[in-house]
């Protein structure tokens, strides 16, 4: 059975994962982080464990799990690999993340960004040697295309991408959160029982990060209802009141604070803003 391998970059406060998958001969990677620290830190931890790397695997079409692949795969030859639907998204969005996403992270945004070199079909079974992994591709949910990696013949392995947060803030505003709630029923009903998910943000967990991920979802969309938009300001302190009873901890409290003027626009509350 292959081992798997947590890295968590920290870089700018901004905690995001990247696994390695290490089987007989070679290594997977699942995701890049956002930075070049990030990804020169997976790339690190490959040339530490010493085997080569044979792919890395995208989950899905937000910055934060693509943009330091650009790092991880930098003197290999290993591609990466994504759904066609992952793959136009990080096309299609990328040039408006380079203009959010440089002045916030400055030179640690990498100046360019390597997308997918390789496309496979939803349901696509690859193997790497003695890793074994199937992609589920999910369409629009938490970013505007998702998918999920299963490990192993068995599939109790899971890379998550970001379907659930593990107990950190999230980010709604593309915008699709109902398609984001349709995906974890959908995952609650076919993931086998005592599946171990890998989340793109904190810890592993088992299927009840699928159950606090729909609450914290919940709890967003109904704090945005309930704010009084005649005072904008206002309405978003209240969201920001409500979200950190929610969840105390500030871990990617800025991507929530992000996603609220989104929502409420897409929820005919506030006119959507130029800013
Ligand atoms: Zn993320």
């Amino acid at each position: 059975m292959p081992l798997t391998h947590r890295i968590e970059s920290q870089v700018a406060g901004t905690p995001v994962n990247a696994y390695l998958v290490e089987g007989e001969h070679r290594l997977v990677a699942i995701d890049g982080t956002l930075t070049v620290s990030g990804g020169r830190a997976v790339r690190d931890r490959i040339d530490a464990i010493g085997k080569p790397l044979a792919a890395l695997l995208v989950t899905h079409a937000h910055p934060d799990h693509y943009g330091g692949a650009v790092e991880v795969v930098a003197g290999s030859e290993a591609p990466i690999v994504a759904t066609a639907g992952v793959d136009a998204a990080i096309r299609r969005d990328d040039e408006g993340k380079e203009a959010i996403l440089r002045p916030m992270f400055g030179d640690e945004w990498p100046t360019e960004r390597a997308f997918p070199t390789r496309l496979v079909e939803p349901g696509a079974e690859l193997a790497f040697g003695d890793i074994e992994l199937v992609v589920r591709d999910l369409g629009p949910g938490e970013s505007p295309h998702d998918s999920v990696w299963l490990l192993g013949e068995d599939r109790s392995t899971v890379f998550c991408g970001d379907q659930g947060y593990n107990h950190m803030h999230c980010y709604l505003a593309d915008g699709h959160w109902e398609r984001w709630l349709a995906n974890l029923d959908a995952l609650a009903a076919e993931l086998p029982d005592g599946v171990t998910l890998m989340p793109g943000h904190g810890d592993q967990a088992g299927r009840e990060l699928l159950d606090w991920q729909r609450g914290y979802i919940h709890r967003f969309v109904a704090a945005v209802r309930a704010g009084d938009w005649s005072d904008p300001q206002r309405a978003k302190q209240s969201v920001v009141a409500a979200m950190s009873a929610y969840l105390p901890a500030d871990d990617l409290r800025f991507l929530m604070e992000l996603s609220i003027e989104p929502v409420a626009a897409k929820l005919g509350l506030l006119e959507p803003s130029d800013s």
